[in-house]
């Protein structure tokens, strides 16, 4: 049924995890809410990704704390479907108001009184407050150096399914963050010829003296930090729970077959060039390894918990003939790539959202999701209000703060002077007795 002027206290716009975390917190709050949700709930989690992918954390970490996985070991990685079926339950546990099927085209304040006026592709609503849960990662994007050769299969990570997807031939890919890495692999794997561009990165072990490096970033703090270390915001971490679970090691990769190369830098005439700083930010990335398994050590002797020695974990393989010799560059058609995959990340897309909510370079401006326009929230970005923000675990407890702002708004905007109080007392008196009087006649008293 179309919506019609329908009006709300709050609006969130998004049923992936944020907007079910969202919901769980204003339903327990007491605040009326509603969740549109254009597609299904937790739909990037089935469409987006890749067809083998597993969540990067551990069961007993990337969850919601109020429900563990179902069958699952929790020091096992979820694969996607579960992930996605994970939150579906999860809706359904606390009966969420989510309405699937409903794109929100635009949203602009009412003039000359609080509230947003909601367009959707069912109608329209009226709120006095929206929480904008559309996902940190909506826009794939794919940098302009990109080339225009029709004989070239391109495609951005987040349309990559499976090696049997692709043509014949190697594979370039650019980029190795976790996406990047996982697909590269699966692809040598699958018998392909890789070239895996690497750019600057963090690769944290996958484990250490027998905690997960989840583990490691809780106890040491560094999911709680509020931002990135100076330079270091579009720095992509390197993590996979692929094949049960192993530390990102670049160098393992190449001595198994695959062929690192440096940031690409331009393509020209159906050949590419890359930077030449490969063994540059391989190093950044093992001083990213040590330091953590060194705060992890200091960890250990200051708290004086007994875990076992793990020297394993400090090991780096010799550098393979791509390091120490890296190509400058590379003839596409010589070397038979046939196709290029962009794991370069993703862009956001507010063009439907008509509020003084941004900065000057159009980026949402907030405090933990408190935007500048009052009654417009964010939620699910990175560093919303820390490292966790857009993981699974982090953004809950965005959620509840944002929930927790909407109730203080809320109480401010109930509160009465004593006149006021008196005329609502009085008004509410003469509808009681009008309603009892009407009472007695309807049961025949009079
Ligand atoms: C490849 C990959 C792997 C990841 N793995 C992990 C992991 O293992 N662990 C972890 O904690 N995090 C992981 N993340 C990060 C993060 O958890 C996910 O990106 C997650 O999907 C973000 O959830 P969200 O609810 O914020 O946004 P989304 O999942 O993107 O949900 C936003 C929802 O909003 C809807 N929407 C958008 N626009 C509108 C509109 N105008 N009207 C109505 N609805 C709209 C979308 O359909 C979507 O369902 C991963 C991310 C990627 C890209």
């Amino acid at each position: 049924m179309k919506a019609d002027n329908v009006s709300i206290d709050t609006l969130v716009i998004g049923a992936g995890q944020a907007g079910v975390a969202m919901s769980e917190h204003l339903g327990r709050s007491g605040v009326p809410h509603l969740v549109l949700e254009r597609d299904r709930i937790a739909e990037r989690w089935r469409t987006s990704r890749w067809d083998s992918l597993v969540a990067n954390g551990p069961a007993w970490h990337d969850r919601f704390p109020g429900m563990e996985f179902e069958g699952l070991h929790p020091d096992a990685f979820a694969p996607k479907e579960q992930v996605a079926d994970y939150f579906v339950a999860y809706a359904r546990k606390f009966n969420a108001p989510v309405r699937t099927g409903v794109e929100v085209t635009s949203v602009e304040r009412i003039q000359g009184r609080s509230g947003f006026t909601v367009a959707t592709s069912n109608g329209t609503f009226e709120a006095n407050r929206v929480v904008v849960a559309t996902g940190p990662f909506q826009r794939p994007v794919i940098p302009a150096i990109a080339p225009k050769d029709p004989h070239l299969t391109q495609m951005h990570s987040a349309d990559y399914r499976n090696p049997a997807q692709l043509p014949d031939g190697a594979v370039l890919v650019v980029g190795a963050g976790s996406s990047g890495t996982q697909i590269a692999e699966e692809l040598r794997r699958a018998g392909r010829t890789v070239y895996l561009s690497v750019g600057p990165h963090d690769r944290p072990p996958r484990a250490y003296r027998n905690r997960d490096f989840c583990w490691w970033l809780g106890v040491l703090g560094e999911w709680d930090k509020e931002v990135a270390g100076p330079g270091r915001e579009h720095v992509t971490i390197a993590v996979s729970g692929a094949y049960g679970g192993r530390t990102i090691d670049f160098r393992r990769l190449a001595h198994e077959g695959m062929t690192l190369v440096g940031v690409t830098k331009s393509f020209d005439n159906g050949i590419v060039t890359f930077d030449q700083d490969l063994a540059e930010n391989l190093k950044r990335g093992d001083d990213n390894l040590m330091s953590l398994l060194d705060a992890a050590d200091g960890y250990v002797e200051r708290n004086g918990i007994d875990l076992p020695e793990d020297s394993e974990a400090r090991f780096i393989p010799p550098d393979p003939e791509c390091v120490t010799h890296p190509l400058r560059e590379l003839d596409l058609a010589k070397s038979g790539v046939k196709t290029i995959i962009w794991a370069t990340g993703y862009a956001v897309d507010y063009s439907w959202l008509h509020v003084d909510a941004f900065d000057e370079q159009g980026k949402p401006k907030h405090q933990r999701g408190v935007s500048k326009e009052p009654g417009v929230y964010f939620l699910g970005l990175p560093w919303l209000s820390r490292r966790g923000s857009s993981f699974i675990w982090g953004v809950w407890h965005d959620a509840k703060h944002i929930a927790d702002h909407i109730v203080t708004q809320r109480k401010y905007l109930d509160y009465r002077d004593a006149a006021q109080r008196e005329r609502l007392a009085l008004a509410t008196n003469t509808a009681h007795d009008a309603s009892h009087a009407s009472t007695l006649n309807e049961t025949g008293v009079n």
